[in-house]
């Protein structure tokens, strides 16, 4: 066993981002990993059990390993203390002034009360008109005493195994959905339930004689309440996924009922303190008109489900929405984050013509999805695709998805101990390509590393990962990985459109190795050519795009990564990244010179990033002359809509104008104007 003593010194101690850095490095190696302080243990691998040892900055802790690779483990451990576990933005936010806190709180405006009229936080667009059902949680009844360590035990065990199994079927649900991003909340859930931490707390209530319920609630609120105080509001909303998860433990050992609520006939506008995750994914569209929640933020998990299922939902509105009588009429409109209680005979006639609209076209786009999208001056824009497995492509093709614009092989490689076989690789890709037919398939080679440990990939630890080994260049570190996948792409190609594309591209010497390992296993396999293409996401990529479009046969821009390198905003940060805008003038200038470099050599153009996906973005990208747009597959039937509705020359205006903006707040102002 290696030991270390060594004084935390990043600003905010072991807490939030850097304890996450900390778990990133420690799952590397397969040694055991044990972190002191305070006569507090915690275990080097499990978030939760090092952000409630709650060293600060200036502790003193003591780090133990013990296992084959202990001496990289420790000095990786080291290295990344001694470099200040990631922290060096909030140094520089010290030194201007202002601290992580303080820009929370401007983020999280608090709500106001007119005369009847709440506003909130918009959560998910849509308009309900009906009668407000207020909604609480009957207090649980739990069984203090023990009736054995091992009947409680087991009574834990299949709670737990219930709860699994609920998990994967609502995870399943999302899937069928074509939501497989909001499906992925549910695996973090079963995630938390294996938690060692999490576990090894409720065996020692069980061993001072608790019953398994009381152990489960005492360790859940208080690892939730831990959670729930850090600073960083993207682990600090993962308290409500804890509670969600532990409670459903609970419910299922009481023999309560789970995940839905026990509704009216007749359908009702749903007021609460909070929605969890899992009450959401349950709430039955018929029967709920939209919901209103006093807590909650936009990137709530409770949020995002209601998106998905497209129940207007308005979050964090206040107190005061609780003392809304039930029964009271209402009108809450999901996209401007307002409440209306008791309108008058007017209001309600007027929400209800826009309701009608707005249905109007919900059904004429579905009914159409699989016509093509062409603006009314005849520009035709293919409209295709991101998805993350073959759940998804079937559900691409009922919503009208002319291929796949975008598939993101890192479902093969990641969760897993060894690299995924290159027969079973040919197995996925060759489905998806079938399924597809003629239509195109773009599959994007693994785009993993840095931030994304995977065991069987060891990398050095990285101080700025998102700046490291991933993508393209960590495909090329790893040429063996890398040719299996080519292998099985190429061995599948016979089986559809097949298009191969390259992430992460930032010069024009990985391309040249890249396509290089192609035409060589190309070779062996006596395999037809298939196209290749690459991803432009890093600035450089796009300012030299008329340099590379001769090598490549297109370019797929993704505006995700492309916009956190153009203005040095990490897009995963917990406070900056909610005003990360892919319209941002210096971004449309990136795009505009990737299509003008592209066309110059009759190569297309597509953009696979969210962006692709807003509303509001779309009349530019259209003006800048991309040809592709690729989205998440519930947005399909509306991003086609949108571009029906516009005309190209129209368009090009607009996207001129745009170009010289100042800020993206100017050009979403613009597209207000125009
Ligand atoms: C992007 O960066 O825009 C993109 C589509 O890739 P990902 O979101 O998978 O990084
Ligand atoms: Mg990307």
């Amino acid at each position: 066993m290696k030991k270390l003593e060594i004084v935390i010194e990043n600003p905010t101690g072991l807490h939030a981002r850097p304890a996450k850095t900390f778990v990133n490095i420690a799952k590397k190696f397969s040694s055991d990993i044990v972190v002191i302080h305070n006569d507090k243990k915690a275990k080097g691998k499990s978030l939760i059990s090092l952000l409630t040892l709650g060293a600060e900055t200036g502790a003193q802790i003591q780090i133990e390993v013990d296992g084959d690779d202990e001496d990289q483990a420790l000095e990786a451990i080291k290295e990344a203390i001694e470099s200040g576990l990631g922290e060096e933005e909030l140094i520089q936010e010290k030194e201007t002034g202002g601290t992580q806190d303080t820009i929370v709180e401007k983020v999280q405006e608090p709500s106001t009360v007119k005369e009847g009229v709440f506003s909130g936080i918009p959560a998910s667009p849509g308009i309900a008109i009906g009668t407000v059902f207020q909604f609480k949680r009957a207090d649980l009844v739990i069984e203090e005493k023990s009736s054995g360590r091992k009947e409680e035990k087991k009574r834990l065990q299949e709670a737990i195994q219930t709860a699994k199994s609920q998990l994967k079927h609502l995870n399943e649900q999302m899937l069928e959905s074509g939501a497989t991003q909001e499906a992925a909340i549910f695996d973090v859930h079963v995630e938390l339930l294996s938690d060692e931490e999490i576990l090894e707390e409720i065996d020692a209530q069980l061993e001072r004689g608790q019953s398994a319920a009381k152990s489960l609630q005492y360790v859940i609120d208080e690892k939730a309440k831990v959670l729930a105080g850090l600073s960083d509001p993207v682990l600090s909303g993962r308290a409500a996924d804890l509670y969600d998860v532990g409670y459903r433990v609970l419910r299922n050992m009481l023999g309560e009922e789970v995940g839905s609520i026990e509704l009216p006939d007749s359908p009702v506008v749903i007021f609460a303190r909070d929605l969890s995750p899992s009450d959401t994914v349950s709430l039955d569209p018929d029967k709920v008109l939209g919901f209103c929640t006093s807590e909650g933020g936009p990137t709530s998990h409770t949020a995002i489900i209601a998106r998905a299922l497209s129940i207007p939902a308005v979050v964090g509105a206040g107190d005061n929405i609780l003392k809304v009588l039930p029964g009271s009429q209402v009108i809450l409109d999901g996209k401007a984050g307002t409440i209306l209680v008791e309108p008058s005979a007017e209001q309600v006639k007027q929400a209800q013509v826009n309701q009608d609209q707005e249905r109007t076209r919900q059904e004429r786009m579905l009914k159409i999805a699989s016509e093509p999208a062409v603006t009314k001056d005849g520009h035709r824009i293919e409209v295709v695709a991101n998805i993350g497995g073959p759940a998804d492509a079937e559900k691409a093709l009922q919503m009208g998805a002319e291929g796949v614009g975008l598939l993101r092989t890192e479902f093969l490689f990641l969760e897993r101990k060894t690299p995924p076989a290159e027969n079973e690789q040919q197995e996925v890709y060759s489905k998806i390509l079938e399924m597809m037919g003629r239509f195109p398939v773009i599959v994007r080679t693994f785009d993993v590393g840095g931030d994304k440990p995977i065991p069987y990939i060891q990398t050095p630890p990285e101080e700025n990962p998102f700046l490291g080994i991933r993508g393209i260049r960590l495909g090329l570190a790893n040429p063996e990985i890398f040719r299996e996948q080519i292998t099985a792409l190429l061995k599948s190609a016979n089986c559809g459109n097949l298009h191969i594309m390259f992430p992460m591209i930032s010069d024009i010497q990985e391309i040249i190795e890249a396509v290089q390992i192609v035409s060589e296993i190309q070779e062996e396999l006596n395999a037809d050519p298939v196209k290749l293409g690459i991803m432009i996401e890093v600035p450089s990529a796009a300012l030299l795009a008329d340099i590379i479009a001769p090598d490549i046969d297109f370019f797929s821009i993704g505006t995700n990564d492309l916009t956190q390198y153009t203005l040095a905003t990490d897009r995963m940060h917990g406070v900056l990244s909610k005003n990360l805008d892919g319209l941002h003038p210096a971004v449309l200038r990136l795009i505009a010179q990737t299509v003008q470099g592209a066309h110059q050599y009759g190569k297309w153009v597509g953009v696979c990033g969210e962006l692709g996906a807003d509303p509001a973005a779309i009349p530019i990208l259209v003006g800048l002359g991309v040809d592709e747009l690729s989205v998440s597959v519930p947005a399909i039937p509306e991003v086609k809509e949108i571009i029906r509705e516009i005309s190209f020359d129209k368009a090009k205006e607009i996207a001129q104008k745009a170009l010289k903006c100042k800020t993206a707040a100017d050009v979403r102002a613009l597209l207000n104007q125009s």
